[in-house]
């Protein structure tokens, strides 16, 4: 593999897949049909076999059902350091429902994922006594292309995303907390979930229906030489990508369907017309890249997490998650 000449050639943008090992909701033992391999001889490549047919899908790198949350976040770990460099970061974590993404993100509590990981290590690296950090958190949610800003319990208009005469995005109204230690921002997110879950009945299905956005904005100034350095960590738990069928969906259903095609579609253009040099990128077709769009453009760096289930019962989709993952590769 010719891995860095690649790096320079597409840009900051890495792709991995994670293969979420087998639960119960696959069934016994005796009714799990394996689907996906990795090759154990090529880092990136992962074969999906389908109707007596084997797929091969090519990316950065892919982790097997028995990676843990140490090993994936080792592939984190530079960008929470750019971040703090004044790097714009984006981690993505895409896949239909059930296929691991916010296993990935947040994780148990015995198991934590890159979120609070990625927090704990900007707070180590921020005691570096040559630097004064200003950490502050936000957290949302896109709702059928509505934001909404889980901070705030009691959302009072419209929030809209400005893009800044200087190329940044600003989302006026949205609550930003300034936090001095780890504790206090996982605290924060805590409190952002809680307001997620409340705001509907059915919390798993809405959840899996929305993006769900955390924002960590690191401000840097060096005390010996009065540089400034201004980054900010989005991490994105998506919407599940998974395609409704016809009968499943009544018009609420269908709407929210749409949104959600529509926009994780308009990621993918997005990122594959970043990683082709088009002169035209197209933020603007969705919330989530217009929002996103000051970090997944210019110097920002980009990596998409493609999680799939390990099944034969799921081998539609996640022939259609590695599609994607393989496009924006
Ligand atoms: P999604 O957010 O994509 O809908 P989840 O993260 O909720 O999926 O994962 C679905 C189920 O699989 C959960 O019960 C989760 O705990 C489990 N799971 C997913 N990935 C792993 C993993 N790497 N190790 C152990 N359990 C996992
Ligand atoms: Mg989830």
């Amino acid at each position: 593999k010719y891995h860095n000449q690649l790096v320079e050639l597409r840009g900051n943008i890495r792709v991995l897949c994670r293969l979420r090992p087998w639960i119960e909701e696959d069934g016994s033992s005796s009714d799990r049909r394996p689907a996906v391999q990795l090759d154990p001889d090529d880092d990136g490549l992962v074969m999906v076999s389908s109707k007596g047919r084997l797929h091969p899908f090519d990316l950065d790198k892919a982790f097997g059902m028995d990676s843990t949350q140490a090993e994936v976040f080792e592939e984190v770990s530079s960008l929470v350091r750019s971040t703090m460099d004044g790097y714009n970061v984006c981690i993505f974590a895409y896949g239909q429902t059930g296929s691991g993404k916010t296993y990935t993100m947040e994780g148990p509590p015995s198991e934590p994922g890159i979120q609070q990981r990625a927090i704990e290590q900007l707070f180590q690296e921020s005691t570096d006594p040559d630097w004064d950090y200003t950490i502050s958190a936000s957290m949302l949610e896109i709702y059928n292309e509505t934001i909404i800003d889980l901070l705030d319990p009691e959302p009072r208009f419209k929030l809209e995303a400005k893009l800044q005469s200087d190329g940044s995005l600003h989302i006026p109204g949205l609550t930003q907390v300034p936090v001095k230690s780890v504790q206090e921002v996982l605290q924060v997110f805590s409190t952002g979930r809680e307001h997620r879950a409340t705001e509907s009945t059915s919390m798993n299905t809405r959840s899996s229906r929305s993006h769900c956005l955390l924002c960590i904005t690191v401000l840097g100034q060096n005390l010996v030489t009065a540089s400034k350095t201004s980054g900010r960590l989005n991490l994105v738990d998506l919407a599940g990508s998974e395609r409704l069928s016809r009968s499943q969906a009544d018009g609420e259903r269908l709407r929210e369907a749409k949104n959600i095609n529509r926009s994780l579609a308009c990621l993918g253009d997005v990122i594959h017309a970043l990683r082709s040099r088009h002169k035209h990128v197209p933020y603007r077709n969705s919330k989530l890249t217009y929002l996103l769009q000051d970090s997944l453009g210019g110097n920002g760096k980009t990596l998409m997490i493609i999680q799939v289930a390990p099944g034969k019962q799921n081998v539609r989709e996640t022939l259609c998650t590695l599609t994607f993952g393989q496009r924006v590769t």
